[in-house]
């Protein structure tokens, strides 16, 4: 256990736990009783803050309102018993949050900070981790411009939070993927690979166009030429094509996912052939086609392994051979989803308890 003595902790006279029907949660809609604060002034961030959840007062000239200044982070909580809550590689989250920070021109929380206030956070909250199997705690931390301000500049200052919702396991139905002639999600020097908020308001209309067409997500394209596979919907996406893990290469546009990271570990450790190379959409159709795309899906923080089951891309349909998780999927989603819980040997250091 992480002692708290740097965070000046203020504990809620009312929790809301007994209200909370733990049997049907769904997704971001509870929150659990504290939140952690921290204000960023003067050129440095100050003394972080555990207190009851609850709103927060501003301004309407606030800075993110008018420039959108903020960047955020997705990770979780799991219950192991009654003594142990694991986090999974929250450092990663950490790494990730510091350097979108930088790239939207905001100060990084510090590594401490960070850390120190998520695991004191957890534990001080450990009950509203779920027990229910496949439910976890989901953590979100994000920092924001705090300025009241009309001016487009950055903010000088900002506040960071970390809010923290039980969350109901996310079923994993095989997805239909449309890519899109007319929109992109990032581009060669844009903040596609950063954790920006303005990314995810960005794919709001593109991904509501391809629902309306029957689709659940986009297959978001390269913006310059159109031609090579980026990620699907706020997923890193991987194909086993002839016996080899392909997925593409981080090359500025693409979110690093931390699941990426993952399956991209231990599908060597199994010895699978993995390639991170670029992946031209109409290879994947080919494959699709020839039956050598033996499995498709997207792998990312909250469905771990999403199967997909059919890419539509300019007028072609292309299923892949195995149209739920596949064995490589399978494996993966099982071997990630055991460590996370400590009920598989964890060879690479991922997990430690709150
Ligand atoms: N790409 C995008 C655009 C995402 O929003 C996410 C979710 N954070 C991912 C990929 C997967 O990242 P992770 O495995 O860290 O959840």
């Amino acid at each position: 256990m992480i002692t708290d003595t740097a965070i000046d902790i203020t504990k809620t006279t009312q929790s809301r736990l007994e209200k909370v029907d733990f049997d049907n949660l769904g997704f971001g809609q509870v929150f659990s009783d504290h939140m952690l604060e921290v204000e960023y002034a003067g050129g440095e961030w100050k003394q972080p803050r555990i207190k009851p959840y609850g709103p927060i007062e501003v301004p309407p000239a606030l800075h993110v309102f008018h420039y959108g200044q903020s960047v955020f982070e997705g990770a979780k909580a799991y219950y192991v018993d009654e003594e142990t809550v694991n986090l999974f590689r929250i450092e990663k989250n950490y790494e990730r949050m510091a350097r979108s920070c930088e790239r939207i021109c905001m100060p990084p929380v510090d590594r401490d900070t960070f850390l120190k206030g998520i695991s004191t956070l957890i534990d001080l909250d450990s009950k509203w981790v779920p027990r229910k199997e496949g439910d976890v705690l989901y953590i979100r931390p994000f920092v924001t411009a705090f300025d009241s301000v009309i001016a487009a500049n950055p903010s000088e200052t900002y506040r960071f939070y970390v809010i923290t919702s039980p969350v109901g396991s996310y079923y994993s139905k095989s997805v239909k993927l449309t890519t899109s002639r007319k929109h992109v999600r990032a581009v060669k020097g844009g903040v596609g690979a950063a954790k920006f908020a303005g990314n995810y308001g960005g794919s709001f209309y593109p991904a509501k166009k391809a629902k309306e067409k029957g689709y659940d997500q986009i297959l978001w394209l390269d913006a310059f030429e159109h031609k090579y596979v980026e990620e699907v919907g706020t997923m890193n996406i991987f194909f086993v094509i002839d016996g080899v893990l392909v997925t593409p290469k981080l090359e500025g546009t693409i979110l690093p996912g931390v699941t990426r990271d993952s399956v991209i570990q231990l599908a060597e450790s199994w010895e699978i052939p993995v390639e991170e190379r670029r992946i031209a959409i109409q290879e994947v159709i080919e494959a699709g086609k020839e039956g050598t795309l033996e499995e498709a899906f997207g792998a990312g923080t909250a469905a771990v392994i999403a199967p997909i089951e059919e890419i539509h891309h300019s007028g072609t349909t292309v299923t892949p051979r195995e149209t739920d998780r596949g064995p490589v999927g399978q494996r993966l989603y099982d071997t990630i989803y055991d460590i996370q819980r400590s009920r598989a040997e964890d060879p690479f250091d991922w997990v430690r308890p709150v």
